[in-house]
């Protein structure tokens, strides 16, 4: 199997790498390294195990990278969703516009899979808790989410009018190590700087699910025996644990007994925060996968990993 992983250098993208090169495919990996980090698939480098193109998905270049494919998984992406309110033309360039030019290159380049990575987000505000996938309507609260929920249309339209597959994967927080973004990362390194205080964006009261990056990775391939055209799952953990727990839990782990909560207060933390998030897992578990990882247990092995490697 051949296959392509963009944002392979990012969080969850080198641990896909990791799972390809062990099942022994062939993979190109293309990231600009914009947030991903070349030493997270340098030993697959250095051993000719994958090729790595760096490259900016919005310039040209890196197309003949992608021809003769089996399959491309497209995760690169600007995964920050408080500053898509601040500035949304990152989100806007690197999320929609992105996502046109890779499915673009794939058409030209006759690929015929594309499994890309979507979001909770894209429920917005959802009255349906925990939220199937066939939710409606859905209306996101973020421009990040908006632009997830347009790539899975334009994935769509390129699927039942240029006769690909896809698959589209809503995930919940995803956590483990080498993330670089999110609120466990947050605490880290708030705390890094005042092991004395911690401030807590919104009352510390929002509830969602947590989910470890090697359980997300392993769901993202099961999910693949599903064969639509469309195939759209919910990828998480099947409870939900509070911002303030998760901020217990990273001050156990830093060894900060002592430290003071302080809330900047309301019931989100930042424009776009959906405040109750918690994903319906019935699809994919009906095809008999389930996490094996709850929340709490997910966020305290990410907390660990990331004060260890610092
Ligand atoms: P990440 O930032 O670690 O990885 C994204 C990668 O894409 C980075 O390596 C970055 O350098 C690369 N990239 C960004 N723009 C690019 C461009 N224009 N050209 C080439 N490379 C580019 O993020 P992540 O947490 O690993 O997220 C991976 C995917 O999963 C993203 O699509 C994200 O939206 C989605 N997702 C993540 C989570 C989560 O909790 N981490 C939740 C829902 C969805």
């Amino acid at each position: 199997m051949f296959d392509v992983v963009t944002g392979g250098a990012g969080f969850i993208g080198s641990h896909l790498v990791d799972t390809l090169v062990a099942e022994g495919n062939e993979v190109v990996v293309i990231d600009s390294l914009c947030a991903g980090r070349r030493d997270t698939i340098a030993r697959h480098i250095d051993s000719c195990a994958i090729r790595f193109v760096q490259a900016d998905l919005l310039s040209d270049g890196w197309q003949d990278a992608i021809k003769g494919a089996d399959r491309l998984f497209h995760l690169a992406a600007d995964p920050d969703v408080r500053q898509s309110a601040v500035n949304p033309e990152p989100t806007m360039q690197n999320n929609i516009m992105v996502t046109y030019r890779v499915l673009e290159a794939m058409r030209h380049c006759n690929i015929p899979e594309i499994v890309f990575t979507s979001t909770s987000t894209v429920y917005g505000d959802a009255r349906v808790i925990p939220t199937p996938e066939d939710y409606a309507p859905l209306l996101p609260i973020s421009v990040y989410g908006a632009s997830k929920l347009a790539c899975e249309a334009l994935i769509s339209a390129y699927c039942y009018s240029f006769g690909m597959k896809s698959w589209i994967y809503r995930f919940a927080n995803i956590v483990g190590e080498r993330s670089g973004h999110g609120v466990i990362t947050d605490f880290i390194r708030k705390l890094k700087d005042n092991p004395a205080e911690l401030e807590i964006l919104g009352d510390g009261k929002q509830v969602k699910s947590y989910l470890d990056v090697h359980e997300c990775v392993a769901a993202m391939l099961f999910a693949l025996r599903a064969r639509e055209a469309v195939n759209i799952f919910n990828i998480g953990s099947e409870d939900w644990i509070d911002v303030r727990s998760i901020a217990e839990i990273v001050a156990e782990e830093m060894h900060l007994p002592e430290v003071k909560f302080r809330f900047t207060g309301g019931e989100r933390g930042w424009v776009g925060d959906v405040p109750k998030m918690q994903l319906s897992l019935e699809r994919i578990k009906s095809r008999r996968w389930k996490p094996q990882l709850g929340s709490r247990e997910s966020v305290r092995l990410a907390a660990r990993d990331l004060v260890r490697s610092g």
